[in-house]
């Protein structure tokens, strides 16, 4: 099976597995696994940081940094796509008690005039507007990328009301690739930024939260209330190590093979539109004699797995474990459709 329904789905390569297998550990609720110490040193590091926190998921991630920014009866402004308001199982009001106020974005991007727009006034009636959460890229919105001018402004907005300015960085790295920015940058706008290693990137399990020394011990707390303490977890942090010296520049592989196939997708009649191709999502609207069900059917028949996201589009995610012979034969498998 060629695999596209997430870059999730990827194994440890040879290479990863051998590093895995030889770093050293130690149990890091005593603070006392080298390779976690070095992980979240590494990645802190790369953005300009001054502390990281290695968990379970992205998901972990996103939840500490929420609880870590607010108080109980607080409101969080996020993108109505984001994926801490459509996948993270109603964490933001079931872990910090707090509202959100979503925004209507451009593919899950918002702007700063939005931002301002959604800060509740003074006002005893209104929650208390606390923190900002943007996410780059987009997952719900094909990977799309923001323009690093758009954090710039809405950064100048949340510092006039002192609002914690979040970044979910699942795929942070598709966007730095394909825009070929310094990551640096990124640790210049943002209070906290949490990064996926077991996404485009190839880790088998992981994430990193990223922020200031203060902010880390908060979230290293919560983390254990959360029950994501864990032990010789070393072994999988190296998988994240050899991800972020392996597996970067590679993504704009993905990019590229991304486009082919969204290319080969728009020569056919039962695709109605395809969101531009931004990085590794393609994501097309389907009509005519397939309905999305049916199109990921006839492709499973094939040999090729995709996603139905809704009733009308289909979701393909490069990754990895998609070689170019694999573009190939989906390539000849959807001309022939
Ligand atoms: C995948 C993803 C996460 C985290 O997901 P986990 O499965 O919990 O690791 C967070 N944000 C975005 C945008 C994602 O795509």
């Amino acid at each position: 099976m060629i695999d596209f329904r997430s870059d999730t789905v990827t194994k440890p390569t040879a290479g990863m597995l051998a590093f895995m297998q030889s770093a050293p550990v130690g149990d890091d609720v005593f603070g006392e696994d080298p390779s976690i110490n070095s992980l979240e040193r590494i990645t802190a590091a790369k953005f300009g940081m001054e502390a990281g926190l290695f968990c379970p998921s992205g998901t972990m991630t996103n939840q500490l940094a929420i609880k870590s920014h607010t108080q109980a009866g607080d409101e969080v402004i996020c993108d109505e796509l984001s994926h801490i308001y459509q996948y993270e199982g109603g964490g933001i009001a079931f872990n910090s008690g707090c509202s959100v106020k979503l925004l209507h974005g451009n593919r899950g991007r918002v702007n700063a005039e939005q931002v301002l727009a959604g800060i509740n006034p003074e006002d005893v009636h209104k929650p208390i507007t606390s923190l900002v959460s943007l996410e780059n890229t987009s997952n719900r919105g094909g990977g799309a990328c923001y323009n690093f001018e758009d954090f710039k402004a809405i950064k100048k907005v949340t510092d006039a009301h002192k609002l914690a300015l979040h970044l979910d960085g699942a795929r942070l790295f598709n966007a730095i690739v394909r825009n070929n920015e310094a990551a640096i940058e990124y640790g210049n706008i943002f209070d906290s930024i949490s990064i996926c290693l077991s996404k485009g990137l190839g880790a088998p399990v992981g994430s990193v939260l990223i922020g200031s020394t203060t902010f880390i011990q908060k979230a290293r707390r919560w983390r254990k209330v959360f029950g994501g303490g864990m032990r010789q977890a070393g072994f999988l942090a190296a998988a994240g190590i050899y991800a972020l010296d392996h597996h970067v520049d590679r993504l704009a592989e993905d990019h590229k093979n991304a486009q082919i196939l969204s290319e080969a997708l728009a020569q056919k009649d039962f695709v109605e539109s395809i969101l531009d191709v931004e990085t590794n999502i393609v994501i097309a609207t389907i009509g005519g004699k397939y309905s999305a069900d049916s199109l990921v059917a006839a492709l499973k028949e094939k040999g090729v797995l995709a996603i139905a996201m809704t009733p009308t589009q289909v979701r393909f995610v490069f990754h990895l474990d998609i070689t170019e012979s694999d573009l190939e034969r989906t390539v000849d498998i959807i001309k022939a459709l």
